[in-house]
């Protein structure tokens, strides 16, 4: 187990539970007043969590709809008098609103959770969800056997399993609580996260898909290297690195100390970094089975490594001759052509061909692709609502890549 950093130290020092900081717990009980009344919280409609979605139809209710647009209770009581037209049915008084019960949560994990939910409410900023996904997410949190969210690092979950299920962490209402409470101590800051040997991207700045993805650096065994890999990733950062080219730096320069620790060990000092390290790294990327592409990639990454770390002075004690030379990079092999032979072209064209495909999708699926260029992922996530039509009724495709795209359809 590596040791904790001085900064995850102190948070652990902070967090409610420790027991060596009882005032942030004190402080978010402070906070919750009022909100979270006899351990419960009603849901307001419109709430992230808890009240996402449409609201019940019926007038004054205040509670989300379940289904057939009205609220469990109301569905209820008029399933119970025969479902009679809407419009001319009298639902009598409206229910108590919705709420959500956190007596099961211990403390401090109830006052954390409650934060989170008013934070919620106040910001808007979580993905909403409905009433019975709220109720689920605080029967999986009540299995955790957590007592606070910051009982064990984000890096440590999943942290049960109920029933068969593995809960993950995922990106949403408890990773969003998790920075509000940080948040809170002024340690939610990029210059906090950098100081952490596992980077939360969502911390940095990145949204979409990488907003749940973190970068760890604890395999590293030698500190000096790991400061200065790290350094370097947050050049890559500031200097608008995509997420994918830092988390392969991560794991490539991962591999960098791995053959470090195999020639001079975990304790490996900078003086004892020498070209048979490089030599030693190649040899491992061959074992990790990568092409020689791919290891002329991994390469090129660690290349860079070395030119930004001697401009920066980041690796003091490196003898000068270790960097990664021309020599070092695998003959580089041709891939084949990205184009299709016009012979391959003209089966494809062929209507005869096409009719030997047994299943419907694959014959619509070659002439769509050739006729819009569409990418095959883009193409095989086409909604059925696809075709969308200008003022003078021509035919447009639309579809999702990365943003929104508008493609003429071919005659
Ligand atoms: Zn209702």
């Amino acid at each position: 187990m590596n040791p904790l950093t001085p900064v995850e130290e102190r948070t652990r020092a902070d967090i409610p539970g420790s027991g060596r900081n009882g005032s942030l717990q004190a402080r978010l009980r402070e906070l919750v007043e009022g909100f979270l009344v006899e351990d419960r919280v009603e849901i307001r409609l419109g709430d992230p969590v808890g009240g996402g979605g449409p609201a019940c139809c019926l007038p004054g209710c205040p509670r989300p709809a379940s289904t057939k647009q009205l609220c469990k209770a109301h569905l209820e009581r008029w399933n119970w008098v025969g479902r009679p037209d809407l419009a001319q049915w009298d639902p009598g008084d409206p229910p108590e609103p919705e709420w959500l019960s956190l007596a099961r949560l211990p403390v401090p994990l109830r006052f954390e959770v409650a934060y989170g939910l008013l934070r919620a409410r106040q910001t808007r900023a979580v993905d909403p969800i409905g009433i019975a996904a709220a109720r689920r997410l605080l029967d999986t949190l009540a299995t955790t056997e957590m007592s606070s969210l910051f009982d064990r690092g984000e890096h440590e979950w999943p942290t049960t399993r109920s029933g068969e299920r593995i809960v993950k962490l995922r990106i949403g209402f408890i990773t969003f609580t998790i920075d509000e409470i940080d948040r809170l101590q002024g340690i939610c800051t990029g210059e906090y996260e950098y100081a952490r040997d596992v980077w939360r991207l969502r911390r940095l700045g990145f949204t979409g898909t990488p907003e749940g993805w973190q970068l760890d650096f604890r395999r590293i065994d030698q500190p000096w290297l790991r400061e200065a890999v790290k350094k370097f990733l947050r050049w890559r950062h500031d200097t608008g690195h995509s997420a994918s080219g830092m988390h392969r730096d991560v794991l490539t320069l991962t591999r960098l100390g791995h053959a470090l620790t195999e020639c001079a060990g975990p304790a490996a000092a900078p003086e004892q970094f020498d070209r048979a390290v490089i030599t030693r790294l190649l040899a491992l990327f061959v074992a990790d089975g990568f092409t020689a592409n791919g290891r002329r990639q991994r390469m090129s990454s660690v290349k860079r490594f070395f030119a930004i770390a001697r401009q920066h002075d980041w690796l003091p004690g490196v003898p000068a001759r270790t960097a990664v030379y021309s020599e070092d990079f695998p003959a580089q092999t041709q891939l084949a052509p990205r184009a299709l032979s016009a012979f391959v072209t003209a089966q494809l064209k062929n209507p005869g061909t096409l009719d030997k495909l047994t299943d419907p999708r694959w014959r619509l699926l070659f002439p769509l692709l050739m006729e819009t260029g569409l990418r095959l992922n883009d193409a095989l996530h086409l909604p059925t609502d696809c075709v969308v039509h200008d003022q003078r009724q021509a035919p447009y495709l639309r579809f999702h890549n990365r943003k929104m795209k508008i493609v003429l359809v071919g005659q």
